[in-house]
C-alpha cells in the first residue's frame, strides 16, 4: 500500500511539473525542427517519381505553424531540388518556395532549407550527357540517375544550384544543408528508394564503374604503394602499371554483392578487399567534405548543416558508405557546422559510435529519428542523443511528440556522459563484411551496467585510446584488426589501460598472425563478469536493473527502459523512476 501512494506521490508531482511547463518554450538553443515540407511538388516535378504539369504544394497553413512556433519548434524545413526549380537551363522557378519562405518568417520560424542537387534536371541527364557523369554499378555496369561524386564536374553543378539558392534567397535562407549524394541527400551511396524522385537503375551495390570513379581508385593506390610492385604484392595480383587495377572482382559483374569474411580467404585477398572499401568510403566523405566547402562559399559556417546518414539502429551495411565517424573527423575541419546523422532511436551501440567519435573530433551533433516512434522509444532516444552530447534535436512527427520534447530537451546540453568503459568497434572485421551483431547486442546488455563509449579503430587510430582516459577496453569481438591498432592496443595495456576480452578469442592481424597479447588478457565468460572488474569506475551504476545512468559534471539523468517503476540509491538517495521516463538529478 504505501508503494502503491508512494507512485501515485510521484505520479502526482510529475503531473505538477508537466503543468509548470506549458508556458511557450524557445526551442532555438536546441533548434528543435522537423519537415518536411514541398515533397509533393518535388514528386510531380519533370524529375520526380509521378511528374504531373502544375502541381504546386501549398504551404502549411499559418496558424499550425505559430502553433507549432509556440510549442518550441524552430523551423519545418523546405526540400528544394534542383530539378524541379530549373527545369529549363537558366530560368529558375522559385513561386513553390518563396511561398514556403514567407509562410515559415510569418510563423516566427526559421527558414531552413534542405536540399537535392544530387539528382540532376532532366535538361542535364537527358541531353546534355557530355557534361555530366552518373553514378554507374559494378554488378552491371549501368547508370542510375545520381550525379557521379567522383566527377569533379559534380561539384562544379552543386555549386551553380547553390550559387543559384543563394542568389534568389540571400540571408532569407537561415540555415541550409549540403547536398551528399544517398537517396536523401545524405551520405550513403545509391539505394533504392523510388518514392519521390525518378532514380532509374538503382539498388544497394558498389557504385563506382565510372570511368571518373576507376580513376580515382588507381590514382588512391598509386598513392598509397607508389610501386606497382608492391601494390601485387600486398593483394597477391599481376598488374602491370596501376592503369590496370581494377574493383574487386568479388563484386563486379555479379549480383551476390554480400560481402562476408569468407570470401576473402588469404590474407592478400583481405588486404585488396580493405583498400578497396576504405577507400571507396572515404571517396564519399571526401566528396561530402566537398560540398560543405562549397556552400560555406555562400553561408557561414553556423547556417550550415549536414546530413551524414544513419546507423539502421546498428550500424549499416558496408556496401552503403555511412561510415560515421569518418564523417566526424572530416567536419572537424569545419568548426560550428552541425551534423545530423538519422536513425538516432536510442540503439546504444550505433549512437554511442557516433557520438563518440563527434564527441572527440569536437563536431557538433544534431539528431534525426525516422518515424513511428511511440512514447517510451522517443524518451529513450532522448535520453540516448543527450547521453551522446547532442546539442540539437530534428524530429518527423513533432505533434506526437510535443510533450517529451517539452520536458526533456532542456537535457541536450552539448555535454556527453562521462565514462572510463569503452567498447571496442571491430572496424576491419565489419569492412571485411563481418557482422557486428554480437557486439550491438552486447553493448545494449553493457549500457544497462555503465555507460561506455565506443571506440571505432578510426578513432584508436587517431589517439583517442588512452588509461587516462579510459581505465578498461571491453572487447567482445576481434577476429581480424589491422596491425596498426593492434599495436596501439599493446601500448595502451603497457601504459597501464586494461583490455578485457568477453569470451576467450583468438586475435589475427589481417596478414594471419596471431595477436599474442590476446592470451594474457583478463577474459571473462559474460557481462555478468564484467561487472566485478569495472565497479567503481566513473560512468559505471554496477546494476542490471533496467535503469541506465549518466553523469556529466554535476548532473546525474537515469532512464527507466522497463515498464515498471523502479525504486534505486542514486547519489545516495532513495529516488523512483517511472517508466519510460528520466529521473534527474537537480
Ligand atoms: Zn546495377
Amino acid at each position: 500500500m504505501r508503494i502503491a501512494f508512494f507512485a501515485a506521490l510521484v505520479a502526482f508531482v510529475v503531473q505538477s511539473s508537466l503543468a509548470q511547463t506549458t508556458k511557450p518554450l524557445d526551442g532555438r538553443p536546441w533548434n528543435v525542427s522537423t519537415g518536411n515540407l514541398s515533397v509533393v511538388f518535388i514528386q510531380a516535378s519533370p524529375v520526380g517519381a509521378h511528374p504531373r504539369d502544375g502541381v504546386i504544394e501549398p504551404p502549411p497553413s499559418l496558424e499550425s505553424q505559430v502553433a507549432w512556433r509556440e510549442k518550441g519548434l524552430v523551423a519545418n524545413e523546405d526540400y528544394i531540388a534542383w530539378g524541379a526549380v530549373e527545369r529549363t537551363p537558366g530560368k529558375w522557378e522559385w513561386a513553390q518556395h518563396d511561398a514556403v519562405e514567407k509562410n515559415q518568417h510569418a510563423a516566427g520560424l526559421k527558414y531552413v532549407v534542405y536540399d537535392w542537387a544530387h539528382f540532376p534536371p532532366v535538361w542535364l541527364r537527358e541531353q546534355r550527357k557530355s557534361e555530366r557523369t552518373l553514378m554507374k554499378c559494378l554488378e552491371h555496369g549501368q547508370e542510375t540517375n545520381y550525379l557521379s561524386i567522383f566527377d569533379p564536374r559534380t561539384i562544379a553543378w552543386y555549386d551553380h544550384f547553390y550559387k543559384a539558392v543563394h542568389g534568389h534567397f540571400g540571408d532569407k535562407v537561415d540555415d541550409m544543408y549540403a547536398c551528399i549524394l544517398g537517396p536523401y541527400g545524405e551520405g550513403n551511396y545509391p539505394l533504392n528508394v523510388p518514392d519521390w524522385i525518378n532514380i532509374g537503375h538503382c539498388h544497394e551495390g558498389y557504385w563506382c564503374a565510372d570511368e571518373y570513379a576507376i580513376r580515382a581508385l588507381r590514382a588512391s593506390m598509386t598513392k598509397k604503394y607508389g610501386e606497382v610492385g608492391k601494390l601485387n604484392e600486398a593483394w597477391g595480383t599481376k598488374y602491370a602499371t596501376f592503369a590496370d587495377v581494377r574493383p574487386p572482382e568479388e563484386v563486379t559483374g555479379t549480383d551476390k554483392y554480400k560481402i562476408t569474411p569468407g570470401m576473402f580467404p588469404t590474407a592478400q585477398d583481405k588486404r585488396r578487399w580493405l583498400d578497396f572499401i576504405t577507400w571507396y568510403h572515404q571517396a564519399l566523405i571526401d566528396f561530402a567534405g566537398q560540398s560543405v566547402e562549397t556552400l560555406l562559399k555562400y553561408y557561414p559556417p553556423e547556417r550550415v548543416r549536414l546530413k551524414p546518414g544513419g546507423t539502421a539502429h546498428g550500424i549499416n551495411p558496408i556496401a552503403w558508405g555511412t561510415f560515421s565517424p569518418g564523417y566526424a573527423k572530416m567536419a572537424a575541419k569545419y568548426p560550428r557546422i552541425v551534423l545530423q546523422p538519422a536513425d538516432c532511436l536510442g540503439a546504444v551501440f550505433g549512437d554511442k559510435w557516433l557520438g563518440t567519435a563527434y564527441a572527440y573530433y569536437g563536431v557538433r551533433l544534431g539528431t534525426e529519428p525516422a518515424g513511428s516512434l511511440d512514447k517510451k522509444t522517443y524518451v529513450r532516444r532522448m535520453f540516448s542523443d543527450a547521453s551522446c552530447g547532442a546539442s540539437q534535436h530534428f524530429t518527423y512527427e513533432f505533434d506526437q511528440h510535443v510533450e517529451e520534447i517539452r520536458k526533456y530537451i532542456h537535457l541536450y546540453t552539448g555535454k556527453p556522459g562521462e565514462t572510463e568503459v569503452a567498447l571496442f568497434c571491430p572496424t576491419t572485421y565489419y569492412r571485411l563484411g563481418g557482422d557486428l551483431g554480437p557486439t550491438i547486442r552486447a553493448a545494449n546488455k553493457l549500457r544497462d551496467l555503465c555507460e561506455f563509449d565506443v571506440l571505432d579503430e578510426l578513432l584508436i587510430e587517431d589517439g583517442a585510446l588512452t588509461p587516462a582516459k579510459y581505465k578498461v577496453l571491453v572487447v567482445t569481438q576481434a577476429e581480424i584488426v589491422d596491425r596498426l591498432i593492434l599495436e596501439k592496443l599493446d601500448a595502451y595495456v603497457r601504459a597501464g589501460g586494461k583490455v578485457v576480452l568477453v569470451k576467450k578469442q583468438a586475435v589475427a592481424e589481417v596478414e594471419g598472425r596471431e595477436w599474442v597479447m590476446a592470451r594474457e588478457l583478463t577474459t571473462v565468460a559474460n557481462l555478468e563478469e564484467l561487472k566485478g572488474l569495472v565497479g567503481g569506475l566513473n560512468g559505471v551504476d554496477g546494476k542490471f536493473d533496467g535503469l541506465w545512468t549518466c553523469r556529466r559534471g554535476g548532473q546525474t539523468m537515469v532512464f527507466n527502459t522497463t515498464d515498471k517503476a523502479v525504486a534505486a540509491e542514486v547519489n545516495g538517495k532513495q529516488v523512483t523512476v517511472e517508466p519510460a521516463s528520466i529521473w534527474e538529478s537537480r
